[in-house]
């Protein structure tokens, strides 16, 4: 799903009256004029280090966004607000509750029923005149794109946003065999001209100010690099990618949902992108993960009652567009992806994590992702959900990320497929340091504080000394780089009295 910039409140002009109606409101997606640029716009911090299956370092990627305030405090509050809308369209209908348990029965019905119901799609989008085909993975689902697109001699592949390529690599792929992807999302086009991947599933460039938007337009489309107004930057990109959709060769949609009775399938957009990607070109090709099936289509009104409430807080996507089969004189190609999700469906405490729908919700109500952007998780996921899924993917390489979360819980209770989020996060920290994928310190620490807990003499000696040490030591010595939950908080000051001497001294020998 795509969805326009939101332009945070901080960067509307005082007296903008672009977009007030004569009631005196403004219509929600006005943006207005905007203020001139500064001087120098702070520069945008860059994401998470990746080297191979070397461990991601979430916390120091995190650190360098917090360490660029304006952009820390607008992801903050602009992920905030779709979390405050969401709740108000929550609280708009009485039945929110029933919906998410419905969905939820639906996606796990489906899931442990999901061969029968694959092959059920695929017979009936065949007699709709669609060609399906499998792919195991990641490589053969590019290889079998490839092969699509060679036999038509295509060059050129218009695209709507779709997580499921960028799981693929499909875009790096495409560009090794000299074929040109074009995305069709903005935000995800702005990522595409800046070599980055996208940082949240539904607002791909959501961790970017307007100026860095600027500047990056600037570099590669030729706009004006002093002009930050959100109306010129989005019209100068209407104008750059509208001639390359005319003349694509092809087009690619991805899929929310795969109806099985009937064999069509559904992309919500709020751009209506994905339209122009399967009705511009005469070769349409969707690629579809295989969780996307749903039985039937009378099913599919409780999960687009909740998608866009849950994503924006918005009643619904402007464009929710039903694909049945190729147009007259045209051809379509259904790719049904796997790649691992077989494997995460035999998970015991994971696989309900494939009932998700991708709305994002979780990661906008989550206070580490709200404040870390998603660049810091260096992954395809990022916020609470890919905290479960990367690891699947590759153990090493994820093995931090699920210690990135607070564990609060309120993931899960925004969750509109009812993931138990949190609990699955913790599971994966057990699982982890059962096979060693923990740093050797992280694993030391944990087993002093083990031992320390399980001796109460020694813990509480333990505690005595550190109400001297944090009340005499010098500074230095407290906050230095081995302290990593001081380095961006003060420890608090302890209190004169334990509670457990309190206890002894009030209520000793009492229960
Ligand atoms: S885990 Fe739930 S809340 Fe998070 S993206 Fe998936 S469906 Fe949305």
């Amino acid at each position: 799903m795509s969805t326009p910039e939101m332009l945070h409140p901080e960067l509307l002009a005082p007296d903008d009256t672009h977009g007030i109606l004569r009631d005196g409101h403004r219509l929600d997606h006005a943006e207005g004029a905007s203020k001139p640029l500064r001087s120098r716009p702070e520069p945008q911090p860059p994401g998470a280090k990746v080297h191979g299956s070397r461990p991601i370092d979430q916390a120091e990627a995190a650190a360098r966004f917090i360490d660029a305030p304006e952009h820390e405090k607008m992801h903050d509050e602009r992920l905030w607000d779709l979390r405050q809308k969401r709740d108000r369209e929550m609280h708009g209908i009485a039945e929110w509750e029933e919906l998410r348990s419905l969905a939820s029965a639906i996606k796990e019905h489906t899931l442990t029923r999901l061969d029968r119901y694959l092959e059920q799609f695929e017979a009936n989008a065949q007699s709709n005149g669609i060609n399906v085909h499998w792919a195991r993975d990641a490589a053969e689902h590019n290889r079998l794109i490839h092969g699509i697109l060679s036999d038509h001699g295509a060059k050129s592949l218009i695209k709507s946003k779709s997580m499921l390529t960028e799981e693929c690599g499909f875009r790096p792929y495409m560009a090794s065999v000299g074929i040109d992807v074009i995305e069709t999302d903005l935000g995800e086009r702005i990522q595409q001209l800046d070599n980055e991947d996208p940082s949240h599933i539904v607002v791909p460039a959501v961790h970017k100010l307007r100026t860095d938007v600027a500047e990056v337009f600037a570099k590669k489309i030729g706009t004006d690099p002093a002009n930050s107004d959100v109306h010129y930057l989005a019209e100068a990109q209407r104008d750059a990618t509208r001639p390359l959709i005319l003349k694509a060769d092809a087009g690619m949609t991805g899929c929310n949902f795969a109806v099985a009775e009937t064999g069509t399938f559904v992309v919500c957009t709020n751009e209506g992108n994905a339209d122009l990607s399967a009705n511009v070109p005469k070769l349409h090709i969707a690629s579809i993960g295989i969780e996307k099936i749903i039985p039937r289509l009378e099913h599919l009104a409780v999960f687009v009652r909740l998608l866009s409430r849950s994503a924006l807080g918005s009643p619904v996507t402007q464009y929710t567009s039903h694909f049945r089969g190729p147009r007259a004189g045209g051809e379509m190609h259904i790719v049904l992806v796997d790649n691992g999700r077989s494997e995460r469906l035999g998970l015991e405490e994971f696989w309900t994590s494939l009932k998700c729908i991708r709305c994002g919700a979780c990661m906008n109500t989550c206070p580490v992702y709200r404040r870390s952007g998603g660049l810091s998780y260096g992954a395809t996921y990022s916020g609470p959900i890919g905290l479960i899924i990367d690891p699947t993917f590759n153990q090493r390489k994820y093995s931090n990320l699920p210690f990135a979360s607070t564990l609060n819980g309120s993931c899960t209770n925004v969750c509109p497929v009812k993931i138990n989020i949190h609990e699955q996060i913790y599971a994966w920290r057990r699982v982890l340091v059962e096979r060693h994928e923990t740093p050797l310190a992280k694993r030391a620490e944990m087993k002093v504080a083990g031992e320390l807990l399980s001796r109460p003499a020694a813990y509480r000696a333990a505690v005595a000394a550190a109400d001297v040490a944090l009340a005499h030591l010098p500074r230095f010595v407290i906050y230095n780089g081995l302290n990593a939950w001081g380095r961006h908080r003060d420890v608090p000051h302890p209190p004169k009295q334990t509670f457990h001497s309190w206890y002894q001294a009030n209520r000793g020998g009492k229960q």
